[in-house]
Parts: structure tokens; sequence; C-alpha cells
């Protein structure tokens, strides 16, 4: 029998557990899926309520409960590594334990995967994406949006809007994410980076159904951050176009000068242009060390090496 890996990343969640587990539950009861064993691996990323008791009693009930609990809060990144790290199956599933992402649809997406679509086209990875964002805030939305926009125009990897991190992967899939060994994880720029044949599953926003969203909106544009410094150097390029294009403005502007005061024999005069002149291209010159900063950043945290995460607790061993 051909094993499937749920991969939950848990952060707080004791109020939307319940849901989660008893949905899934009744997935694997599926006619679709009667040929597959499952695991379902929670990963507790620093809770501070009762998720990880939580964690415990189902475990001790299931035995296909499998969980890991970190030693702090190390992100959902972090959570989704560590998931696919210690996972043991032929085949693993990313879901949120906020039922946002529906179980109901894993038969389907193991179909695509092991059957083909209808012309027989087999691939190794579905994955899902939000039609609208139903029940977001619209400046979150609005702002994400963007996000994605400005992504597609300056990284070469496809970064799909709407996509959410649940999908269904093969080993091999799987194997190759893990083959990525960088610091700064935007898992969203890493599934497209690795390849494969990816099959898209489209559907409406779900609202979660218990407990409170972990990102706010300073959150989210720190990750947006990341995930452009991770897949895109445009903005160093940029930076050096400006210094390029201000250098020439201040060139012509010079020569006109010059001629100006050997022709007419002005006055050189305007001071507040002047002010205005240095206090634009210092900001100019900010913004550039600032985005040059950012990748400083980067490379510095990636160069440090430390682990992604710290594994305080688990109940089962991995495979590896
Ligand atoms: N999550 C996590 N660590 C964090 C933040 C979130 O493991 O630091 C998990 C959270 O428990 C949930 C999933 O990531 O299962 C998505 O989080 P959330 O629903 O808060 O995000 P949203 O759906 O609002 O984007
Ligand atoms: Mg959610």
């Amino acid at each position: 029998m051909k094993l499937i890996s749920a991969v939950v990343p848990c952060y707080n969640e004791e109020a939307a557990l319940p849901y989660f587990y008893k949905e899934i539950c009744d997935v694997t009861r599926h006619p679709r899926l009667s040929e597959y064993e499952f695991e379902f691996l929670f990963i507790n990323d620093g809770s501070s309520d009762e998720t990880l008791t939580l964690l415990k009693d189902m475990a001790v009930r299931d035995d296909r409960v499998r969980y890991v609990s970190f030693s702090r809060n190390f992100g959902k990144e972090a959570a989704m590594l560590a998931g696919l790290t210690e996972a043991r199956g032929d085949y693993v599933a990313i879901l949120d334990a906020d039922l946002q992402d529906p179980p109901s649809l894993i038969p389907e997406m193991i179909e695509y995967i092991e059957a083909g679509d209808e012309t027989g086209k087999r691939y190794d990875c579905v994955a899902t994406r939000r039609v609208n964002r139903v029940g977001e805030p619209p400046i979150r939305s609005f702002f994400a949006r963007r996000f994605y926009r400005i992504m597609n125009r300056i990284s070469k990897t496809d970064i799909v809007d709407g996509a959410r991190d649940f999908r269904l992967m093969s080993r091999a899939f799987v194997d190759a994410l893990l083959e990525l060994k960088e610091y700064n994880r935007f898992s969203k720029g890493l599934f497209g980076w690795v390849g494969f044949e990816t099959k898209w599953l489209e559907y409406e926003n779900v609202e979660r159904v218990a407990g409170e969203t972990k990102w706010n909106f300073f959150k989210l544009l720190l990750y947006s951050f990341e995930g452009i410094t991770a897949f895109s150097t445009v903005p160093l390029a940029l930076s050096s176009v400006t210094g390029i294009l201000l250098c020439l403005v201040a060139f012509v502007a010079l020569i006109v000068i010059v001629a100006k005061t050997l022709i007419w024999g002005d006055p050189v005069g305007g001071w507040p242009s002047l002010a205005c002149i240095i206090v634009f291209t210092a900001g100019v010159q900010l913004l550039c060390v600032g985005i040059l900063g950012q990748y400083l950043s980067k490379t510095y945290l990636e160069v440090k090496n430390r682990p992604v995460y710290i594994i305080k607790e688990k109940n089962t061993e991995s495979s590896k």
C-alpha cells in the first residue's frame, strides 16, 4: 500500500484542530483512497495554547498521528520544511490546520498524479489556487495582487497569483525541494523553481473554520520582501540604473549651467532648487543602500548557516 503524508503546520490552532482532524479522517475513508495508507504529520510551531496537548491526545488514540514540536515559533516556512523532511509518504500533501485548504480535494489530486488527466498526462505535483479572495480585508487583497504582479515581472520563477501552499507532491518532487538548503525559504517560489509538471486546481476561497489568522499586514509585507530578494536581483539592477540616470541628468545640467554663465553671464541663483536636489539625491542614495542592505542581510543569514528550526520533541523517528 502506498503512503500519503499530510503535513499540517499548526500555530495556536487549538480551536481549529478538532474540525481539521475530523475532516481529514472522513477523507481517508473516501472510496478512491481505499488503496492508500495515511500519516498525519502535525508540526507544532511553538504554540502557546493547548495545541500540543491536543496533538498528544490524538496521537494516543490514533497511530496515524505523528507530531513534531518546535522549541519556539519558527514560522510557517520552517514548519513546512520540517514536515517535508519528516514525512515518510510516497506522496506528501501540505495543508493548513484551519480548513482553508479543503482536504476533500485530496482524492482528486491523487487521481491526477497516479492516473493523469483526460489526455493521460501525468503530474508530479497538484497545486491549488484560489480564484477569489472573499472574506479577506480589501487592502490585503490589493497589496497581494500588486505583489504577484511585480514578482512575476522581476523574477524568472513563475509565482502564481492566489496560489496556496496546499498541494500534493510526489516523492521525487519532495526530494527535489529538500535539496534546496537555503535558510530564507519562500516556498511559493521554491515550488515553481524545482520544475516538474504541476497541475493547478482552482477553488473558491473558504474562510477559516475557527481561531484567527496568524498574519498581520506587517508580517506579510516582510514576507513579500523575502520573496523578492529570494527570487530576483532586479531591485539591485534598478538601483544601478537609477544611479546612472541621475549622473546623466547631473551632467546635462552642468553643461547647461556652464553654457548659460558663459553666454549670458548669469549669476548662479536659486538655492531652494539646490536644497531640493540635495535632499532628492540623498533620498535616492539611501534607498539604493537600503536595497543593497536587504540582499546583504539575507546573505548574512545564509552564511551563518543556522538550522531553520529546532525540534524539541516528536513522537516518531523520521525514516532518514
Ligand atoms: N502557521 C504556522 N506558523 C506561523 C504562522 C502560521 O505554522 O508562524 C500555520 C497556521 O497554524 C496555519 C497555516 O500556517 O495552519 C496558515 O496560517 P493562517 O491560517 O494564519 O494564514 P492565512 O490563511 O490567514 O494566510
Ligand atoms: Mg488560514
